[in-house]
């Protein structure tokens, strides 16, 4: 008797075939590809020409994956340097698509891809979800935003190519998207956490209870959240919650992926080679030990990078997954070295607010951090919702719940908190990337 097929992962989906290849095989074919990559970069794109140029490097003097380490980084000022089109290795008629980030000032930053290299993505992207267990019978919802952002249009070739039935619904509408949950037979959604944790407070509001749905997957990115918030989403969904890796410098959403075991997410290193460095010096570390995530593209042919500088910070994991594949996995990403807040000198990570409220009993994950400036000093404030039930219960448990956060916010931050408990509903959602930090103190 055979289990429906939504019910059960089954065997190892064909398209994960190169997740296994013996390391031999995949280290020959990542050196094979780097070569022409840096070659490509070098022939083509002009900033990284003079750069190698100046350190006396010729793409011939790549002889082994090792040789990387002395190539020159590239970060994200390159871009806006070059913008628009600075960095792009093909003429304007081999290319067939252009995406682009909303930078946090001024002008965006432009990607572009020639038709393989929307293969590419589409393929990595197919790859991902057949790692999540997903397959021909799945029905996604795609809740990533469509348009210039990579996350609507890469996580929809990819469902596609798999041969999934996938629903076009892009983000927002929140009562449609639930409608389209319930009435479509969705198997598995697309969103960011936060979207997704917005779609479960509405879906509550409207009587509907996902773990009544056929859902049970959801590939969630475009965010860093912590593992805290998904055991919450596991457990208020029914669901299991995978936390998919990707930044449209790479290629955008399916550079990497949480299989079966969630330990880690395994990095699809046939096109994307991954280094971790020392972010003050740039110096390589060795596996295991937490740095700044490097990346070269293996095989984009519009705009290769070589040695991205992801500003997010990670480890590689040493040893290999029980689940067989052999692409080396990273400890997900919680934080950026983007993200550090300096508090009264003290450095404080978003994430390490988002750990301490998620372990709390009585809180819900929605939650701000709200950075001011009194007398010349800094103040943090962290606003986060309470249960209803917290709410309507005497004044005692509120108070003993705000002490408690107070003190273990003290002890992992190593500051003094104002902790405002908020009720449910009143800190704003989001239906794209959440915006958990509000600095006034500038202003
Ligand atoms: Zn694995």
């Amino acid at each position: 008797m055979s289990k429906h097929p939504n019910q059960s992962n089954g065997p190892f989906h064909p398209v994960s075939a190169p997740d296994f290849l013996p390391l031999p095989q995949l280290q020959r074919l990542q050196l094979q590809r780097l070569q022409n990559i840096v070659r490509r970069a070098y022939d083509h794109v002009e900033l990284f020409r003079r750069r190698m140029d100046e350190r006396g490097l010729k793409p011939a003097d790549l002889q082994a994956l090792d040789d990387l380490a002395q190539l020159p980084f590239t970060d994200k000022g390159d871009l806006r340097d070059t913008y628009p089109f600075g960095l792009f290795a093909s003429p304007m008629k081999d290319i067939v698509r252009l995406h682009a980030s909303s930078g946090t000032t001024g002008k965006p930053i432009v990607v572009a891809y020639t038709g393989a290299d929307l293969n590419v993505w589409s393929s990595v992207m197919e790859r991902a979800f057949a790692v999540c267990g997903l397959h021909e019978s799945d029905v996604i919802q795609n809740a990533y935003g469509y348009g210039l952002f990579t996350g609507g249009l890469g996580a929809h070739y990819g469902a596609e190519r798999l041969g999934a039935t996938v629903i076009p619904i892009s983000g927002g509408n929140t009562d449609r998207q639930i409608m389209v949950m319930r009435d479509f037979g969705v198997t598995a959604v697309c969103c960011t956490p936060s979207y997704f944790l917005h779609m479960l407070d509405r879906a509550s509001e409207l009587g509907v209870d996902l773990r009544g749905l056929p859902l049970r997957a959801g590939v969630f990115g475009a965010e860093p959240w912590t593992t805290a918030m998904r055991v919450r989403i596991e457990e208020m969904a029914g669901i299991r919650a995978f936390d998919i890796y990707g930044l449209s410098e790479i290629i955008g959403p399916g550079v990497a992926i949480e299989c079966e075991c969630q330990n880690g997410l395994h990095i699809f290193e046939d096109h994307f080679y991954p280094e971790i460095i020392d972010p003050e010096t740039g110096a390589p570390l060795p596996d295991g030990v937490e740095g700044e995530l490097v990346l070269t593209t293996l095989s984009k042919q519009a705009m290769p990078m070589i040695r991205y500088r992801t500003r997010d910070i990670t480890a590689l994991i040493p040893g290999t997954c029980p689940c067989g594949r052999t692409l080396r996995r990273m400890q997900r990403i919680s934080r950026r070295s983007d993200d550090m807040l300096i508090i009264r000198g003290v450095n404080v990570f978003p994430s390490q607010v988002e750990s301490v409220l998620l372990e709390m009993e009585g809180t819900l994950p929605h939650y701000r951090i709200i950075l001011t400036r009194e007398h010349g000093l800094d103040q943090l404030e962290v606003q986060v919702e309470v249960t209803a039930h917290m709410f309507s219960d005497r004044v005692g448990a509120l108070e003993t719940l705000h002490d408690e956060l107070a003190d273990a916010m003290e002890r992992v931050l190593q500051l003094r908190t104002r902790i405002t408990l908020v009720e449910p509903r009143t800190i704003p959602r989001s239906e794209g990337k959440s915006q958990r930090v509000i600095d006034r103190r500038s202003s």
